[in-house]
């Protein structure tokens, strides 16, 4: 049976949400489900970061979630593996804060505390149990939560947004705010809102799926056997000893994305005719990122790409249907082929597409690669991350470039989470902030940084009734200071 997605009867390339009124006649016609002093669009980590932060900062806090949970890609993207861009090349510290305590918390769900320092790889989590640790979080930030809300436009009164309009089971309704932090990684809220965006018409976007009963240690045995055939120095800047002793410390084991194309397993099963490399509009379905496990006996996957507009939604649907059978697909090629799988089934393919890049601001200040360099420093840094540098060090064929972090960490300015021509509104999402290209900050770590300092700044913005984009600096970096943000 071949499923057949909906046609759509026009072609029209603008995604933006359908409004029967302006946004100034519904922040009047709309019933009121709420005030706050903050409200936060979208719950992905960039939307955790922000939550947590306003609330402890004092502020009257309200997460509104799409999904029934949090976490966004990192959980309903089904992407578990945290890049570890936390220290620099030299293994210092080089970013604080929230970003730290969440892979804390993700690290101690999942059985293996604060071991996750002492190593260069991703640090890896069970997702089920990152939805409670993350809900756990925010009840004891007293951060109300919203689910299964939409939210489907921002309110405006001239240009100031006032809050949002949200779409549930209840019907249309507005969510008043001091400050909306936009963390939807869509810039939804700013696009509702009239700030100029832009938009990426040929993005990369994957969905992951998991396999269950997998025997992890009989996979990762594979490579102490045979190293060659775990791809060094691809994606990831180490070696296989490297991902061993990660794994033997902590029971996770990264393989590589792009790694399953060096692995002769992979390209035994295209030459036998078992893996195709496309399926409907996904490619490089033997891409292939392993997530394991020991806890779970559980593999996330990473493979094959859809490129386009990632707020199409006819084209999600089509890279969602076409994903899914790709998953069953590549994942009968594990259980044929690769040791450990041979009981492995699908345990389940992500809630949502994961997206990585769509529509991001053009906003007041450009964020550019240059500012990402080794100790970069801004006058209005609100925080602290590294960057890295992307070598091509894997000498086999279709050889990725690594992630190697830097010497020292850069400041991220606040210019950068402003956008143009609108007040009341913070961007609180590394994909969607103001800057030369919607992946710089885009990684979780990154974007946990973002969400820190959005949600504190919206908090200090409310609290002295002013705009974002009037709020005294020094107060901002004080409250950040006060949260364990390291800036001067
Ligand atoms: C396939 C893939 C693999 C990746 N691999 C890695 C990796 O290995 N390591 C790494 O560090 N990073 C990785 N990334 C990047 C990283 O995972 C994401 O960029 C990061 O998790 C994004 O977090 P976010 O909060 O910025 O956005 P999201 O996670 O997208 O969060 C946005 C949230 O808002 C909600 N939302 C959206 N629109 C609305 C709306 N209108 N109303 C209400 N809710 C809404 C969504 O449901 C979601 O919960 C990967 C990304 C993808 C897609």
């Amino acid at each position: 049976m071949t499923l057949r997605h909906f046609e759509p009867v026009s072609e029209s390339q603008d995604f933006g949400m359908m409004k029967a009124f302006t946004a100034e006649e519904e922040l009047h016609r709309l019933p009121v489900r709420g005030r706050f002093d903050v409200v936060v669009a979208g719950a992905g980590l960039g939307g955790i970061s922000a939550a947590l932060a306003a609330a402890r900062a004092g502020a009257r806090t309200l997460l509104v979630e799409r999904n029934g949970f949090p976490g966004g890609v990192a959980t309903a993207g089904m992407c578990c593996s945290i890049f570890n861009c936390y220290f620099t090349a030299q293994g210092k510290p080089g970013v604080t804060g929230i970003p730290v305590e969440i892979a804390d918390a993700l690290a101690r769900a999942t059985g293996y505390g604060r071991k996750w320092r002492r190593h260069k790889g991703h640090v890896i989590y069970d997702i089920e149990l990152a939805k409670l640790a993350f809900e756990r979080l925010l009840v004891e930030a007293e951060v109300q939560v919203l689910y299964n809300a939409w939210t489907a436009s921002a309110l405006r009164d001239g240009s100031v947004v006032r809050g949002v309009a949200v779409e549930s089971k209840a019907g249309r309704e507005a969510l008043l705010a001091d400050v909306v932090v936009d963390a939807t990684g869509d810039a939804d809220v700013a696009a509702t809102a009239g700030a100029p965006v832009r938009t990426e018409e040929r993005a990369l976007h994957s969905l992951c799926f998991r396999l269950g009963n997998v025997d992890v240690a009989a996979f990762v045995d594979f490579f102490r056997r045979h190293p060659d055939q775990y791809p060094a120095y691809m994606d990831v800047h180490w070696d296989p000893n490297e991902a061993l002793a990660q794994f033997d410390d902590c029971g996770t084991f990264l393989f590589p994305h792009g790694g399953g194309m060096q692995m002769a397993a992979f390209q035994k099963a295209q030459a036998d005719g078992n893996l195709p490399a496309t399926i409907g509009c996904m490619d490089s379905t033997d891409a292939c990122q392993m997530h394991a496990l020991r806890q779970t006996g559980m593999v996330h996957v990473v493979t094959g790409f859809a490129r386009f507009n990632g707020l199409d939604p006819d084209k999600i649907t089509r890279s969602i249907l076409d994903g899914r059978r790709m998953a069953h697909t590549v994942a009968a090629v594990y259980r044929r082929y690769i040791p450990g799988f041979r009981n492995a089934f699908v345990a389940g393919t992500a809630a949502n597409l994961g997206v990585r890049t769509s529509r991001w601001l053009d906003g007041e200040f450009t964020f550019t690669p240059e500012m990402m360099a080794a100790g970069n420093r801004q006058p209005d840094a609100v925080g602290r991350a590294v960057g890295w540098d992307h070598p091509v060090l894997h000498r086999g064929p279709n050889a990725w470039g690594c992630q190697k972090c830097r010497s020292d960490s850069f400041d991220l300015p606040y210019r950068c989470l402003l956008p143009r021509n609108v007040d009341g509104l913070l961007m609180g999402a590394g994909r969607s902030v103001g800057a030369a290209a919607p992946h710089l900050l885009r990684v979780m770590v990154h974007t946990m940084v973002v969400g820190q300092a959005a949600g504190a700044a919206a908090a200090v913005a409310a609290r002295l009734g002013c705009f974002p984009r009037e709020t005294p600096l020094e107060a901002i970096q004080m409250e950040l200071e006060k949260q364990n943000v390291r800036i001067r």
